[in-house]
């Protein structure tokens, strides 16, 4: 699983390292917005909450990952990313595993500072909402447009990172002793980022 601030690259380096070890990407954030998008009951329950960059409730988020994580592809393997952010959203997940091989967590540091400025300028892909990379206009995995999402909005982005502080930020003491527990720093390049996940997760396995 993926941890770390908003902006810290959980996104971008799940989407490599699902290439490099085909295990499905979950993602709780791309998960919301399908719905919100679809405008189904579950994206009509979440999007006002999402739009100001809060957190929907754990025992919602959970119900949606512990669906998810029953689905047969899941059995090799998966990348969570997004989930959990709160202490009882970690209790949770570590029954749904408690059967499976030890969770390895993926603790992605960025400073505030960076976080910031990378996120006023973050374009995503509006078709699979992937984060742009390079100059172009048009998104490298699936030719769709590029827009800014929704919650990159400056004062938004403030309240994620207070959410993030407050609430997910604990988890770094929930994890910091377990033997899987890797830090990563995040400010590096993509591809050196991934490099040095790929090292840390393989030394575990
Ligand atoms: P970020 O780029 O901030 O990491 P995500 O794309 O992971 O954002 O999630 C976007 C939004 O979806 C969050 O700000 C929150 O409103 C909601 N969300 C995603 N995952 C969770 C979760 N595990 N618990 C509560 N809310 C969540
Ligand atoms: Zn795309």
């Amino acid at each position: 699983m993926m941890l770390g601030p908003p902006g810290a690259g959980k996104g971008t380096q799940a989407r490599q390292l699902r290439r490099k070890w085909d295990i499905p990407h979950i993602s709780t954030g791309a998960m919301l917005r399908e719905a919100v998008a679809a405008g189904t009951p579950l994206g009509r329950a979440v999007a006002g909450i999402m739009e100001s960059g809060g957190l929907i409730n754990d025992e919602l988020i959970t119900r949606v990952v512990t669906e998810r994580l029953a689905q047969p592809d899941t059995k090799v393997g998966f990348l969570l990313d997004g989930f959990p952010r709160t202490i009882p959203q970690a209790e949770s997940l570590d029954r749904i595993v408690s059967d499976r091989a030890p969770l390895i967590i993926i603790d992605i540091i960025l400073t505030e500072a960076e976080v910031i400025r990378r996120l006023a300028s973050r374009m995503v892909c509006s078709e699979c909402g992937a984060n742009a990379v390079g100059e172009g206009s048009r998104c490298i995995d699936c030719g769709g447009p590029l827009v800014p999402r929704a919650d990159d909005r400056e004062q938004v982005v403030l309240n994620r990172l207070k959410v993030y502080r407050e609430q997910t930020e604990p988890l770094v003491e929930y994890y910091g002793k377990r033997p899987t527990y890797c830090r990563i720093d995040g400010a590096r390049l993509p591809d050196d980022v991934t490099e040095e996940i790929i090292t840390a997760v393989e030394s575990q396995t």
